[in-house]
C-alpha cells in the first residue's frame, strides 16, 4: 500500500467538425496539400480581421451544456502570445480571463460506482499549424492548413485518483463529444489530445503537491502509461525525500518513459490580453436554450435506460452505450422481436470482434439491424443451430448477403423434420445392431454414440436437441 494517492487533471482538446476554420472561411479538411487550406487571416497577414464562426460556438455551447456547465452569456477572446514557427500570427486566439463556460461536472463510472468530475472550464480556441520534422534530417516543414481550426479545451478539477480512471474520464468526454457530433474523437490522428496533470500527496491531506505536465500522449494506451509511470517516478523521488521539480514531460512511447521538455510556463508569460480585433461573444438566453433542446440522450442517461427498459447488466449498458452507433444499432435490433439479453451477447463476443479484428464500420456493413434479427430468428427457431450462426457470422457481416436465403443455399438448414428425423434414426440403429443390444442390455452411455452417428450421417446438420428427444423416445 502506497503512502501517497496521485492526483490527476487533465486538460484535453478537441477539434470541432465545422466545414470552416474558426475565424476564416478556409476549409478544415484533412490531408489536404500542404499550406493550400490558408488565407490572410489565419496566416496572421497584418489588418487581416478574424470573425467568428457561428457553428463553432453553436459545438463548444452543446459541449458545455452536455458537461452541465455555466455558460457565460459574454466571454472574450485573449491572445496567448509566444513564438512558434507553426503560429504565424505569433499569438493564439483563446480564452482566458472570461471562457465561454464554466463549473461543469462529468460523472464517469470507476470500479462499480459513480464518481463526479468537476470541470472548471470550457474555452475555444484556434489551433496551431504543424511542423515536420521527420521527412528530413537538417529541415523542418510547416504545414499552416490545421492554423485556425476550432477547438475546444475542456479542462478537469484534480479530481482523478489513476491512470485508469483518467483513461475512463478521456473515454466518457470522447463518447459525448461522438453523440453530440461535433468532433471525430481519434486520437491517432490528433484531433482529440490531452494533457495530464499530475501530483502526489500524502494519503488524508488535502492540499495538493507539486504537479508535473505530460504531453504527447496519442492513444489512451499512451495515456494510461505515462501517467503509471509518472506516478511511480513521483512516489519514487518522494519517498526518497527528494522534491518533485514543477515542469512539462514529454512521454516517449518507445521507452514508456517520460523526459522533461521545458520548465513549467505560468500563465503571465503568455501576456494575456482581450483580442483588440474580437468584440466579446454574447450568447442570448434564446440561443442558449434551443440548444439545450437540441441536446441528444447522452451515454449516462442511455446506459440507465438501457438497464431498466431492457433488463441489461449495467456491464453490457455501459459498453452499448458507449458508441451512439452502437447503441442505435441494438435498439433498431430488439424492436424487431429478438430478446435484449441475446441481442446484447451477441454484439459484445461476435459483433465487436469482428469488428475490431477486420476494423470495420458498422454503419457501412450491409448487416443491418433486420438482417441482424432475421439471423437471431433462424436460431431461435431451430431452422439452424447456433453453432452453425456463429459460424457464418463474420461471413454475414462482411458480405452482402441475406441470412435466410443464405443458409438455404448453403445447405446449413438443419433437419428438424419430425418424419425424416425419425427415418434416419431408425437407419442408424438398423446398422448397429450390436450397439443397440448392448444399450438394451444396460450401456447407456452408447447414447451419444447414436448421437454422434446421426450427426455424421447428416453432416451434423440435424437439431441436435430434436434428435436427443427422439432417440431417447426410440430406445425406450
Ligand atoms: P495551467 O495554468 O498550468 O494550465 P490550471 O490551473 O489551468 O493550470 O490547471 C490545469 C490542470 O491541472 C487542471 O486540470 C487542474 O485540475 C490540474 N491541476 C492543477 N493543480 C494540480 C495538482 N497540484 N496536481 C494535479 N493536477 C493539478
Ligand atoms: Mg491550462
Ligand atoms: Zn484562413
Amino acid at each position: 500500500m502506497s503512502a501517497f494517492e496521485a492526483v490527476i487533471g487533465l486538460e484535453v482538446h478537441a477539434q470541432l467538425k465545422t466545414e470552416s476554420k474558426l475565424f476564416c472561411a478556409c476549409s478544415t479538411h484533412f490531408g489536404e496539400k500542404p499550406n493550400t487550406n490558408t488565407c490572410p487571416v489565419c496566416t496572421g497577414m497584418p489588418g487581416a480581421l478574424p470573425v467568428i464562426n457561428k457553428k463553432a460556438v453553436e459545438f463548444a455551447a452543446k459541449m458545455a451544456l452536455a458537461m452541465q456547465c455555466r455558460i457565460n452569456t459574454r466571454s472574450v477572446f485573449a491572445r496567448k502570445n509566444y513564438f512558434y514557427p507553426d503560429l504565424p500570427k505569433g499569438y493564439q486566439i483563446s480564452q482566458y480571463e472570461a471562457p465561454l463556460a464554466e463549473n461543469g461536472c462529468v460523472s464517469i463510472v470507476s470500479g462499480g460506482s459513480f464518481r463526479e468530475i468537476r470541470i472548471i472550464r470550457i474555452h475555444m480556441e484556434d489551433d496551431a499549424g504543424k511542423s515536420i520534422h521527420s521527412r528530413h534530417e537538417n529541415l523542418s516543414y510547416v504545414d499552416l492548413n490545421r492554423t485556425g481550426v476550432p477547438l475546444i479545451e475542456i479542462v478537469s478539477g484534480p479530481d482523478l485518483r489513476s491512470a485508469e480512471e483518467a483513461v475512463t474520464y478521456l473515454k466518457q468526454l470522447r463518447s459525448i463529444l461522438m453523440y453530440l457530433g461535433i468532433c471525430e474523437g481519434n486520437m491517432e490522428e490528433g484531433n482529440f489530445r490531452c494533457d495530464a496533470n499530475v501530483s502526489l500527496r500524502p494519503l488524508g491531506r488535502e492540499r495538493l503537491g507539486v504537479r508535473t505536465e505530460l504531453k504527447n500522449m496519442n492513444s489512451f494506451r499512451h495515456v494510461h502509461k505515462a501517467l503509471e509511470y509518472e506516478i511511480q517516478r513521483q512516489e519514487d523521488l518522494l519517498s526518497d525525500s527528494e522534491p518533485v521539480i514543477q515542469e512539462t514531460l514529454l512521454f516517449d512511447e518507445d521507452s514508456g518513459t517520460t523526459r522533461s521538455m521545458r520548465g513549467k510556463e505560468e500563465a503571465h508569460d503568455y501576456r494575456y490580453f482581450p483580442d483588440p480585433d474580437l468584440v466579446p461573444m454574447e450568447l442570448s438566453r434564446e440561443a442558449i436554450a434551443g440548444w439545450t433542446a437540441e441536446l441528444p440522450e447522452l451515454p449516462p442517461a442511455k446506459m440507465l435506460r438501457f438497464q431498466e427498459a431492457y433488463g441489461l447488466p449495467e456491464y453490457d449498458a455501459g459498453l452499448l452505450t458507449a458508441e451512439r452507433d452502437l447503441a442505435d444499432y441494438f435498439e433498431a435490433t430488439v424492436a424487431l422481436g429478438p430478446p435484449p439479453k441475446v441481442v446484447s451477447n451477441w454484439i459484445m463476443t461476435d459483433l465487436l470482434r469482428e469488428i475490431r479484428e477486420k476494423d470495420l464500420v458498422l454503419s457501412r456493413c450491409a448487416f443491418t439491424p433486420e438482417r441482424f434479427a432475421s439471423l437471431l430468428k433462424l436460431i431461435d427457431s431451430g431452422k439452424i443451430s447456433s453453432k452453425t450462426g456463429k459460424q457464418i457470422f463474420p461471413e454475414l457481416l462482411l458480405q452482402d448477403l441475406d441470412p435466410g436465403t443464405y443458409v438455404q443455399e448453403k445447405g446449413y438448414v438443419q433437419i428438424s423434420d419430425d418424419s425424416e428425423l425419425t427415418r434416419i434414426l431408425e437407419e442408424v440403429l438398423e446398422e448397429n445392431p450390436k450397439e443397440l443390444a448392448a444399450y438394451k442390455a444396460g450401456k447407456k452411455k452408447l447414447l451419444s454414440f447414436f448421437m454422434g452417428q446421426v450427426m455424421k450421417k447428416t453432416k451434423g446438420q440435424a437439431n441436435p436437441k430434436l434428435v436427443n428427444e427422439k432417440l431417447q423416445e426410440l430406445l425406450k
